[in-house]
């Protein structure tokens, strides 16, 4: 006999526990089973200790403006050790604080892998649960390359197992995380080399951005490759060395990190035996509500192939819940206009359509495009004068606000309230009208002409 319950959720990370306990503080009964820590992706080897290293990158990029700011002495030293310790400690706390929560909100924790046994039913090590909902929220790992000598490099979990700062890294990839660990290290004062397959970063960001950054990047001493697909990696004399197609090599590297990508964690799911046709490329299929073709299974977050961020795992599942269990039956998430911030140095915030995306989808005579090209007041006294940019795109005659893009200071912070007014359908209008508050970076988004 299998014990039941109401909820069953296979996958502690951000989607599995908001969907468990929002479901739990409706009454239901909810099981969650979790293979690894509590937290997920973003907890353990994602977005907290990824935006502690930032801290630590932005800490270095300032000491080393300190001077122009009358400091004398500003530490130059840095025990990368201690940092990882730090971090660490942190996160562990965090994995107390999630099993408590989950104690506290009433939710059954089960530590384990989870491998269905038919449609409604799951075992972990010999243990039969069923539940009216299953929920599959089991995230995704990094992609590598089939190629010869991959295993010489490793990825961003790999990342952050270091507990000594490399030398010299080479990071292979394009996107936020090539970029946000590329910014990381060249702060923290290794030798950064970035190799990219065709000629950007960023792919489907509005181009200022990506071009911005990688002017930023080089600026900053980062080294980047265009159009150097990796071949085969080998280890000689000096470290790691990188084939590319047309047979030329680069390295020698300490380290090099697969950047490339996820592909969802399914594999040992056992969903076969639950009639559950995954995509070829292993994502589960999802209709807008979060349900499989399958009728009790549901899927949210990074295993889904959605956009791969925490705040949408977590809004997907908590709006589950709400439809399932909180009596709200047209409860879903609306995945448009999802505001997003790349932690590179200098950071990037974007919500809303690139600029090619505007004119592809209402034609170049309805997009009237806004700029700004300024340098933040932080860096009128330093020698380096790095400026920022900030782009509008608005549509039709009133020139609603489909688009904003900022990279430069700030920016981290700034997006967020700036999303709020883009999801409501603010216009250039409304922004003019909204008085300025100085001296910020963020007021150039309500001053453009
Ligand atoms: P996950 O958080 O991955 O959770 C899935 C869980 O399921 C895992 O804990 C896994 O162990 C468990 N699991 C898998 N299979 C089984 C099984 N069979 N049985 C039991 N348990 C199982 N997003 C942001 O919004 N901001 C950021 O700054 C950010 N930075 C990131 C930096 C890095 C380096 C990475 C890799 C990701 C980052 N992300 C960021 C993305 C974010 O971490 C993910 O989008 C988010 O964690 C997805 O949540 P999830 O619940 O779908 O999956
Ligand atoms: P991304 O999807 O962001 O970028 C990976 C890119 O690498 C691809 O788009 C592709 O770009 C390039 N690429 C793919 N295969 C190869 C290859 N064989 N060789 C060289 N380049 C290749 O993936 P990431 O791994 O960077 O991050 C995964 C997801 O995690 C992100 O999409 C994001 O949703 C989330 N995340 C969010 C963060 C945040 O919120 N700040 C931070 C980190 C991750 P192209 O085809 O253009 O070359």
């Amino acid at each position: 006999m299998s014990e039941s319950c109401d909820l069953l959720v296979i996958g502690g990370g951000s989607g599995g526990i908001a969907t468990a306990r929002r479901a739990a503080s409706y009454g239901a009964k909810v099981v969650l089973v979790e293979r690894g820590r509590l937290g997920g992706t973003c907890v353990n080897v994602g977005c907290v200790p990824k935006k502690v290293m930032w801290h630590a990158a932005e800490f270095a990029t300032h000491a080393a403006h300190a001077h122009n700011y009358g400091f004398n002495a500003v530490p130059q030293d840095h025990d990368w050790s201690k940092l990882v310790a730090n971090r660490e400690t942190y996160i562990k706390r965090l994995n107390g604080i999630y099993d408590r929560n989950l104690d506290k909100s009433g939710v059954e924790y089960v530590a384990g892998e989870a491998h269905f046994v038919d449609t409604r039913t799951v075992e972990v090590d010999g243990r039969q649960i069923s539940a009216t909902h299953v929920l599959i929220a089991t995230g995704g790992k990094p992609r590598w390359p089939e190629i010869p000598g991959a295993a010489l490099g490793t990825d961003s979990d790999g990342f952050f197992t270091w507990t000594q700062r490399p030398e010299r890294v080479a990071i292979v990839g394009s996107g936020y995380i090539a970029c946000e660990l590329a910014g990381v290290l060249n702060a923290l004062g290794s030798q950064v080399t970035l190799l990219l397959r065709k000629d950007h970063v960023l792919a489907g960001f509005d181009a200022m951005l990506g071009e911005t950054l990688i002017e930023r990047m080089r600026a900053a001493g980062i080294d980047i490759h265009m159009k150097r697909q990796v071949a085969e990696l080998t280890e000689g004399d000096d470290g790691i060395i990188a084939r590319f197609e047309d047979g030329s090599t680069i390295g020698g590297f300490d380290e090099l990190i697969w950047a490339i990508g996820r592909v969802p964690n399914t594999e040992a799911l056992g969903v076969e035996h639950t009639g559950l046709e995954l995509h070829s490329d292993g994502t589960v299929p999802v209709d807008e509500w979060q349900d499989t073709p399958v009728e009790g299974i549901h899927a949210l977050g990074d295993v889904t192939g959605a956009i791969e961020l925490t705040p949408v795992a977590i809004a997907a599942g908590r709006r589950l819940a709400d439809r399932l269990f909180g009596g709200m039956p047209d409860r879903r998430l609306d995945y448009h206009n999802i505001p997003t911030v790349v932690f590179t140095h200098p950071p990037i915030g974007t919500v809303g359509l690139s600029e090619a995306e505007a004119r592809e989808a209402y034609g170049d005579d309805a997009v009237k495009i806004y700029t700004s090209h300024y340098v933040a007041l932080y860096h009128g006294v330093l020698d380096e004068k790095t400026p920022s940019d900030m782009k509008l795109v608005c549509v039709g005659e009133d020139e609603k606000i489909v688009g904003a893009h900022v990279i430069g200071d700030g920016a981290d912070e700034m997006t967020q309230g700036f999303a709020v007014a883009v999801k409501m359908g603010a216009t250039k209008r409304d922004f003019d009208d909204t008085v300025a508050i100085h001296p910020t970076s963020a007021e150039e988004f309500v001053t453009m002409t």
